[in-house]
């Protein structure tokens, strides 16, 4: 075995505390440090991957440069890290199972009979040590998707046991829980801690360490009291208390000393607390911004963020950049027509139109490029956003009546957006799209060009229809132009509006690579255009 370190998350007590947050706050830390560290999400859901997941069952569908489709905790892993994920760092409980079957079938077991105990805790075993033993890090984090006392999360908690028994001590659990805060009697309650690290322990594993996630600072008598009855010890009580913005969760527990612990765990030396000083300077301006824009964001998942989680993250960084605090505004594509659009979208500065699938809402995002185009409102529609401003601009500026996508419409006369060719085949939903990063090649004199300062990027993508290039000439005839394509293939993959104040749509999604360190460059320019 390679010299990896592998940190387990487990988590109890309740869902969303946060372990994804925790995680990798603890590995930019270990980063900092100078060690090599990737994150690894286990999701125990019999999907293959939540590619086929509502955005109601799951947010949003994060995708990898690879063409991984995710978890979105993977885009938090990227965004602190600086670094990017693949599809070895998700794994779920269907795509488990699907090799164990597949092995099965070929009669791999040769005749054995096929069992959660060995051969799928094997198979979970071999996903969590190929980050270590292919790419050679120091640390491999494991967040163990789900809460403890769950029966689906049970062999993922029995391969944890038997790796640190494997490993030794070159493994360390971290288990997050939460210490509720009682107002009837004015105190913290870390019974629910208890009975979570006692199921844990009913399944074979002891926490090293235990993140208390808690909404007031606890005082020293309720982290010994957690210590003492959960076996850890005192030091190994880390809190985690609710912050205004997931960016000081690094700071907080560098504060709380996470990563001395966990290396001290390790038995590795521990030297001078690093500075954290591009992180630091990026909350310094994140908490004091010199004003504020309120920008539109236009879909149909209006009281789910999460649904636009990459999107939201893209503004909090371009924001920084420019030194301002962008309001995003979720407006619900349903509600806007041509009557309501003006009163809806009035207010902001800029409007952008989501991602997205389905005919729900369609036409209230293409009267929203139609607002924003004839306002010359800054735009930046992205996938299902750009579409919608292409079949808005052929039905209202060409004169193509009844132009749709035939996503929406199979029938229509003007298919300005259409299947691509590759698509045509293809009949499983699951891992089907284009996904993953395309090269693009970008024109010179262009928003685009402004933005990455460069022709050559790469883009990541996740769809199924494209710009029909057979009305090429008619869109750039009326002003609508294409100012990015691929190279290989020449699919349409950005659109501007030279004759408009800032108006960008693009094929892509470039808020899958906005970063702390590397915010992305469409995101800074549009903000930029909405403060002008
Ligand atoms: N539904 C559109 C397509 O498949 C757009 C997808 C998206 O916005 N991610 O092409």
């Amino acid at each position: 075995m390679s010299n990896t370190n592998y940190i387990f998350v487990t988590g109890g007590v309740a869902s969303s505390l946060g372990k994804g947050i925790i995680s990798a706050s603890l590995a930019r830390l270990l980063q900092a440090r100078g060690y090599s560290v990737t994150i690894q999400k286990l999701d125990p859901y019999i999907n293959i991957d939540p590619g086929t997941l509502n955005p109601y069952e799951h947010g949003e569908c994060y995708v990898t440069e690879d063409g991984a489709e995710t978890d979105l905790d993977l885009g938090h892993y990227e965004r602190f890290l600086n670094q990017h994920t693949s599809q070895n760092n998700n794994v779920t409980t269907g795509r488990v199972y699907q090799t164990v079957i597949d092995k099965e079938r070929r009669g791999d077991y040769l005749g054995k009979t096929v069992q959660i105990i060995p051969h799928i805790t094997d198979e979970i075993k071999r996903r969590i040590k190929i980050l270590g033993t292919k790419h050679n890090y120091d640390f491999v984090i494991t967040e163990i998707g789900g809460t403890v006392g769950d029966i689906e999360s049970l062999p993922y908690i029995e391969a944890v046991r038997q790796l640190r028994w494997e490993m030794g001590n070159h493994s360390v659990n971290i288990h997050l829980t939460l210490v509720p805060f009682l107002k009837a009697s004015g105190e913290h309650k870390t019974k629910p801690t208890q009975h979570s690290v006692k199921k844990l322990l009913e399944e074979g594993v002891q926490p090293d360490i235990i993140v208390i996630r808690t909404e007031t600072p606890v005082n020293e008598g309720i982290k010994a009291k957690v210590a003492q009855f959960c076996n850890v010890q005192a030091n190994g009580v880390i809190e985690s208390r609710d912050v205004p913005s997931i960016y000081e969760v690094p700071l907080m527990m560098q504060k709380e000393k996470l990563d001395v612990i966990v290396l001290e765990k390790l038995g590795l030396e521990v030297k001078k607390t690093p500075e954290l000083k591009t992180w630091n300077n990026f909350l310094k301006r994140l908490k004091n911004p010199k004003g504020t824009v309120d920008i539109a964001l236009v879909g149909k998942y209006i009281e789910l963020p999460d649904a636009y989680k990459s999107i939201h993250e893209s503004f909090i960084h371009a924001g920084v950049v420019n030194e301002v605090k962008v309001n995003v505004h979720m407006v619900n594509s349903e509600t806007i027509n041509a009557e309501t659009a003006a009163d809806l979208l009035k207010d902001y500065k800029g409007i952008l139109i989501a991602p997205g699938f389905g005919s729900r809402g369609i036409e209230g995002k293409i009267e929203a490029a139609r607002f924003a185009r004839e306002n010359n409102i800054p735009f930046l529609g992205i996938c299902l956003g750009m579409q919608c401003a292409v079949i808005e601009f052929a039905r209202n500026v060409i004169g193509m009546e009844k132009a749709n996508s035939a996503e929406m419409d199979h029938s229509t006369p003007y298919p300005v957006i259409d299947l691509m060719e590759s698509q045509k085949q293809v009949t499983d939903m699951g891992g089907t799209m284009r996904l993953g990063a395309y090269p693009c090649v970008i024109k010179k004199d262009s928003l685009a060009y402004k933005a990455y300062q460069r022709i050559n990027i790469s883009e990541r993508h996740r769809h199924r229809y494209e710009f029909n290039s057979m009305y090429l000439d008619d869109f750039v005839n009326h002003g609508m132009i294409p100012t990015g394509t691929n190279p290989d293939t020449e699919l349409v993959e950005i659109i501007e509006i030279p004759n408009h104040k800032w108006f960008i749509g693009v094929q892509f999604h470039p808020e899958y690579q906005s970063t702390v360190i590397n915010p992305h460059p469409i995101f800074t320019e549009f903000v930029k255009a909405t403060l002008s």
